[in-house]
């Protein structure tokens, strides 16, 4: 069983065809990079991962359940497939430490001191343990994100989604998040990632999938070969322009 699967999936908002015949499977323990222009239809293929946006027609299976099924409540999909955006989205009232610990007490259940102690432990491991009863106003954009990531992973969540997350960062903060990124993927967890840091991709994928109009052009398991030399014209082009 594939933990994602999308069989002939459609998008449209109102007239427009934002995904256009998506199949795909995700495995566990999968590296994917999504790369492709913008509004080729990247953040809607994540966002129907975890429900954010619904698909219109065919099947997405997330662990063999219908997102579309009357039985498939949302909120567990949530728990199990956690979402990093280019913005952080953290709490702005709320610490670094009560941002992370927030959704395990009240979704999970986990006590106030289990919850801290996870938090601490991931607020370690992505370098931010120091800032742990600091605001996110006082952080720069670098360090929220990588709280916002160890808030993704206090979830203990079997997949996480990241959508550009670096996209909005300085750029010399845009290493520190990456490292952060490559460490949790070589630790085993399943990702996919919409990015535009091509050597990230290179380094760290096991996959690479090109989008563009809304289409699935490339889909490719050597990763290196398909930047030494993408197969379709459309992906050439947007590799010499990006690299
Ligand atoms: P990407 O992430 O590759 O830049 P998106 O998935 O955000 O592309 O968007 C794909 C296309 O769908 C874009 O043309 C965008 O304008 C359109 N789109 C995305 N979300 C909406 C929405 N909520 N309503 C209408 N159009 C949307
Ligand atoms: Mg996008």
């Amino acid at each position: 069983m594939s933990m994602i699967e999308f069989k002939n999936v459609e998008k449209y908002f109102g007239n427009f065809h934002a995904l256009k015949n998506i199949n795909l499977t995700f495995e566990k323990g999968e590296v994917v990079v999504v790369i492709g222009p913008s509004g080729s239809g990247k953040s809607t293929l994540l966002r129907t991962i975890n429900g954010l946006e619904m698909i219109t027609s065919g099947n997405l299976l997330i662990n063999d359940q219908d997102i579309r099924s009357k039985q498939t409540k949302l909120t567990e999909i949530r728990k199990n497939i956690g979402m990093v955006f280019q913005h952080f989205n953290l709490y702005p009232n709320k610490t670094v430490l009560e941002n992370i610990t927030l959704a395990p007490t009240k979704v999970l259940n986990k006590s106030e001191k289990d919850a801290a102690d996870t938090a601490e432990s991931l607020l370690d491991r992505v370098g931010m343990l120091d800032k742990k009863d600091s605001y996110p106003s006082t952080l720069s954009g670098g360090q929220q994100q990588r709280v916002a990531i160890a808030r993704g992973l206090a979830m203990q969540p079997e997949m996480l989604l990241f959508d550009e997350p670096t996209s909005a960062l300085d750029p010399e903060m845009i290493g520190d998040v990456l490292d952060v990124m490559k460490k949790i993927a070589h630790e085993g967890m399943s990702m996919i990632v919409v990015t535009h840091e091509m050597n990230f991709a290179r380094e760290v994928a096991d996959r690479v999938i090109f989008m563009a109009d809304g289409e699935v052009l490339e889909d490719s398991h050597d990763v290196e070969s398909f930047f030494k030399k993408p197969k379709e014209v459309r992906a050439q082009q947007f590799i010499s322009k990006v690299v």
